[in-house]
C-alpha cells in the first residue's frame, strides 16, 4: 500500500488516463478527489469503481481552465478530506491543425484547458502542501512538448508549457518538502486518440520502437511511482512514458 491515508485531488479523471490514476491510487489505499467538466455516467461511474476499492472518493465538477473554481474546489477537498497530499494535473484537449490554418480560438481553448489548469491547480494547492510541508506534484505533458509536433502547435506549446511549470515548481517549492514532476507520454491508446483516423494511428505505431501504443494503466504506475515515497529524491524531471519513440 503505497499511499496508505493520502489524498489525491486529480483532474479530468472521468474516463482516460485520469481515470486509470486513480484507480491504481485508489489501489495502494489513496483517497481521491477527481474533477470533471460534466457529470456524465462515466463519471459516476469511476467515482463508484473507486469507492468499491475502498477508500474515500468523490467527483467534482469544475471547469479545470477557471482560476476562481479550482481556488475554490480545492478548498471544498480540503473540508471533505482534510488534506491534499498529491495533485495530479490531468485534464487536456487537443484542437489539431497546421499553424497556417490555426484559430486564434483553437490556440487559445488549448492553453486554457492545458497549461492554465495545472497553473490553476498547482497554485490552489500550493498553501495546503506548504502547512503540511510536504506534497507531490505531476502533471501529463506529452512527448510533443519535448520535440514539437506537425499540427499540434497549440498542443505542443501547452505541454512544453506544463514542463516549464513543474520545473519551476521543484525550484521554488523544494525546500518546503514539495517535488514537482512530469510526466511525457507518447501514443497510448483513449479517447483522445481514438478520434484520430485508423491511418495516422498506423502511422504513430509504426514509429514506435516498440510497435504498439502504450496503455493508460502504463501511465498511471509511473505516476504512482512519482506520487510515492518510492520517488523521494525525485522532482523537477519529466519522464517520457513512449515505448522509445521520442
Ligand atoms: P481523454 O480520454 O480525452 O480524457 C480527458 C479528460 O479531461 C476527460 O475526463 C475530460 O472530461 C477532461 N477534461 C477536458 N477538459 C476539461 C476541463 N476544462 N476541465 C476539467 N476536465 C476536463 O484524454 P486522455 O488521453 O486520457 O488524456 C489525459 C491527459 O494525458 C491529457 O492531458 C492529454 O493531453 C495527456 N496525454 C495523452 C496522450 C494520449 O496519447 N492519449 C499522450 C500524451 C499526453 P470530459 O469527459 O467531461 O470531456
Amino acid at each position: 500500500m503505497l499511499l496508505q491515508g493520502k489524498t489525491a485531488l486529480i483532474t479530468g479523471a472521468g474516463r482516460g488516463i485520469g481515470r486509470a490514476i486513480a484507480l491504481r491510487m485508489a489501489g495502494e489505499g489513496c483517497n481521491i478527489a477527481f474533477t470533471d467538466l460534466v457529470r456524465t455516467k462515466q463519471v459516476e461511474e469511476t467515482e463508484a469503481a473507486l469507492q468499491a476499492l475502498g477508500v474515500n472518493a468523490k467527483a467534482y465538477i469544475a471547469d479545470a481552465a477557471d482560476f476562481d473554481q479550482a481556488q475554490a474546489l480545492v478548498g471544498q477537498v480540503v473540508q471533505d478530506f482534510g488534506a491534499i497530499d498529491i495533485l495530479v494535473n490531468n485534464a487536456g484537449i487537443t484542437r489539431d491543425g497546421l499553424l497556417l490554418r490555426m484559430s486564434e480560438q483553437q490556440w487559445d481553448d488549448v492553453i486554457r484547458v492545458n497549461l492554465k489548469s495545472a497553473f490553476n491547480y498547482t497554485r490552489a494547492v500550493t498553501p495546503v502542501m506548504l502547512r503540511a510541508r510536504r506534497g507531490s506534484i505531476i502533471s501529463i505533458a506529452s512527448v510533443v512538448g519535448i520535440g514539437g509536433n506537425p499540427g499540434q502547435a497549440n498542443y505542443a506549446a501547452s505541454k512544453a508549457g506544463i514542463i516549464a511549470l513543474m520545473k519551476s515548481t521543484a525550484k521554488e517549492l523544494g525546500a518546503r518538502g514539495i517535488r514537482a514532476n512530469a510526466v511525457a507520454p507518447g501514443y497510448i491508446d483513449t479517447d483522445m486518440t481514438q478520434a484520430l483516423t485508423q491511418e495516422v494511428r498506423d502511422s504513430f505505431v509504426s514509429r514506435i520502437p516498440m510497435r504498439r501504443a502504450g496503455t493508460p494503466d502504463e501511465v498511471a504506475q509511473v505516476v504512482l511511482f512519482l506520487a510515492s515515497d518510492m520517488a523521494s529524491y525525485v522532482s523537477g524531471q519529466v519522464i517520457p512514458i513512449d515505448g522509445a519513440m521520442g
